[in-house]
């Protein structure tokens, strides 16, 4: 195998901060990399600004004519941190493509590890968080509850695993057929199937800025994460359905022994068994449409129905 073109993919929002020494740290570890023939000579870092109007666009114009190791794509206007991610994956020409935050808050050293990786033929390699320590509790206990509640529901997960991981050309091209909108990167490229293995990490604190993920946005995301994936939460209503109406059964077994014994007072057990069983029916009709809805919604996903990994012709 010749050694591959790589490029590093760094989404940036208003991270004037920390950009030089990002670049910095990067362009020699790229070095480093190169010297060990990890990496070919022709590789590059790729920042993309996602409308950040801070200096963090001219920074990176200012560092690509310095350096023939930095590119740059400045996006329109802010469109999230996964879509800033595609972008770089999709207008960048590489062999294999490494994708880290900006605050290299993940630790870029694992980067030659995952070349290693790569070139003992793993087309993903994700970069996960065998450390937590410098997260708050309250980070720790709601990604311990995300990522439970994503495999319970039947969604494919690799805990702890951010966006910091690498990918081969082909797996990348795979991608390229998923035409979601709402994006959660890391629910998709576990469905990319492909050899794929795991390095380990501490995750560092922030070396300057500000978090660009506040309350909201990450539960906006992690609903991304749950909903695009699980259709779960549709058989639930399902289920609640049928447990009401075995409940309705139980309730008119219980309601005509009352109205027999004459314990109740009269118009009492039909209005509470008219209620039992439209309130069940409810519940299994909208079962119903949900199931509908399931099927729908994957449609309009348009998932590739299946990814080739390689033929003989
Ligand atoms: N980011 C982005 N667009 C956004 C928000 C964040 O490109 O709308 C980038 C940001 O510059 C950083 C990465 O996404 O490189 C992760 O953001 P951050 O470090 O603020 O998130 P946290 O590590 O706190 O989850
Ligand atoms: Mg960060």
């Amino acid at each position: 195998m010749t050694t591959p073109i790589l490029s590093i993919i760094v989404p940036c929002y208003y991270e004037e901060e920390v950009l030089p020494s990002t670049i910095q740290i990067l362009i020699s570890l790229l070095n480093e990399a190169i010297i060990a023939n990890e990496a070919s000579p022709e590789s590059y870092i790729c920042l993309v600004n996602d409308g950040s109007q801070d200096r963090t666009w001219p920074l990176i114009e200012q560092h690509s004519r310095k350096s023939k190791y930095v590119r740059g794509i400045n996006l329109s206007r802010n469109f999230g941190h996964q879509r800033a991610l595609l972008a770089g994956l999709f207008n960048s020409e590489a062999d294999v493509y490494v994708s880290i935050d900006a605050d290299l808050q993940d630790d870029e050293s694992k980067i030659r590890d995952m070349l290693r990786a790569y070139a003992d033929g793993y087309d993903i390699v994700y970069g996960v968080r065998s450390d937590r320590g410098c997260d708050t509790f309250f980070k720790r206990s709601s990604a311990a509850l995300f990522y439970g509640m994503r495999s319970k529901l039947g969604c494919q997960t690799i805990p702890n695993h951010a966006d910091f991981r690498l990918m081969s050309k082909r797996s990348v091209e795979a991608l390229k057929q998923f035409k979601e909108v709402n994006l959660f990167l890391r629910g998709v490229i576990p469905l990319l199937g492909f050899p794929s293995c795991s390095v380990f990490y501490a995750r560092k604190t922030r070396m300057a800025g500000e978090s660009k993920y506040p309350l909201f946005k990450m539960i906006k995301f992690a609903w991304d994460g749950i909903i695009n994936f699980s259709e779960a939460p549709l058989h639930i209503i399902l289920w609640i359905g049928f447990i009401g109406l075995l409940g309705s059964i139980a309730a008119t077994i219980y309601s005509i022994t009352q109205w027999y014994l004459g314990n109740i007072i009269p118009g009492w057990t039909s209005i509470f068994l008219l209620t039992c069983f439209f309130g069940s029916f409810n519940f299994v009709f909208m079962g119903v449409i949900g199931l509908y809805l399931g099927r729908i919604f994957k449609e309009t996903k348009q998932r590739p129905p299946f990814i080739v990994q390689q033929s003989t012709h």
